[in-house]
């Protein structure tokens, strides 16, 4: 049984960008590749739970996420920073079709953090929840996990909206030297 750390992606990992999908856009926030490695060097298994609603609206597919997903894999790799697993929820209430099929994935729900550590044998009441929204902090609690907000992407604006206890730092490069307990 081993700890994760459950990273959201857009706002988190990479820059905000609206239904995100294309490669050319994509663009880390600064120090999160690095931040990733030390959170594999500190023995943390690494994965990404991010809401992907612009899969059920029809904006982009469930390929173009895998290929995006790809590439960061191959960008991380030359910091030498891997992500151990990749969860995404396609799925939108709006959404078309099967997409719009109520879900436990979606966060706030936990579903994506119960499946990977049902699949990976991963111990949440030691493991922490990274994200910038209101959503990523539910979605923690909702699992056992420690919540911790970042301020990138939409979290500086969520901040002041969040009720209860969760840790906060300026971006994911913060986080990871906190929990990793050294520069
Ligand atoms: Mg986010
Ligand atoms: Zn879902």
């Amino acid at each position: 049984m081993r700890r994760a750390v459950f990273l959201d992606r857009d706002g988190t990992i990479n820059q905000e960008k609206e239904y995100l999908y294309r490669i050319e856009e994509f663009e880390f926030v600064p120090g999160a590749p690095e931040a990733i490695r030390m959170l594999n060097q500190a023995g943390f298994f690494v994965v990404v739970v991010t809401n992907q609603s612009g899969v059920g609206r029809g904006y982009y597919t469930e390929d173009d996420v895998e290929t995006l997903h790809h590439h960061i894999s191959q960008e991380l790799e030359q910091y030498g920073a891997r992500v151990d697993a990749w969860m995404y929820c396609p799925h939108h209430p709006a959404g078309k079709g099967s997409y719009s099929l109520p879900c436990t994935c979606r966060k706030p729900q936990p579903g994506m953090l119960l499946e990977a550590a049902r699949r990976f044998g991963l111990l949440l009441e030691q493991s922490v929840m990274i994200g910038d929204k209101s959503a990523d902090i539910s979605a923690a609690r909702a699992a056992g996990c420690r919540p911790i907000l970042v301020r990138s992407g939409y979290g500086a604006a969520e901040e002041s909206c969040i009720q209860g206890n969760f840790e906060v730092y300026d971006d994911l490069l913060c986080a990871a030297i906190s929990l990793c307990g050294s520069e």
